[in-house]
């Protein structure tokens, strides 16, 4: 028996989480509305993307400074730009080297 994940598709009820998992039988119909609140909801197809986007979450910068991580992304030429966390601005390929051998990111 699958879980299907819903999601409200406007409004929703002050009860209900934004997405929810319902246990169905293959051949049930979907749900069109939420059983708690009564709103419109849709059916989450594609699981894959939404763990997908979680993870990105989890690494988006501000996630990442919040738990104490510095960011760095390459930006041009041999320069490492400062996405999230403590540190310089902006750091050379030179130094981000160092700083993975010790192990700083
Ligand atoms: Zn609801």
């Amino acid at each position: 028996m699958p879980l299907i994940k819903y999601g409200h598709a406007e409004k929703k009820g002050d009860l209900c989480p934004d997405v929810f998992e319902v246990l169905q039988y293959r051949n049930e119909e979907d749900l069109t509305v939420c059983p708690t609140c009564g709103n419109p909801v849709r059916k989450m197809l594609n699981i894959r993307v939404a763990s997908v986007k979680s993870e990105k979450d989890m690494l988006s910068p501000k996630n990442l400074a919040n738990h104490g991580f510095t960011q760095y992304k390459k930006s041009g030429d041999g320069f490492y730009e400062k996405t999230a966390g403590e540190g310089p601005q902006v750091i050379s390929a030179d130094q981000a080297r160092t700083l993975q051998a010790k192990g700083k990111f």
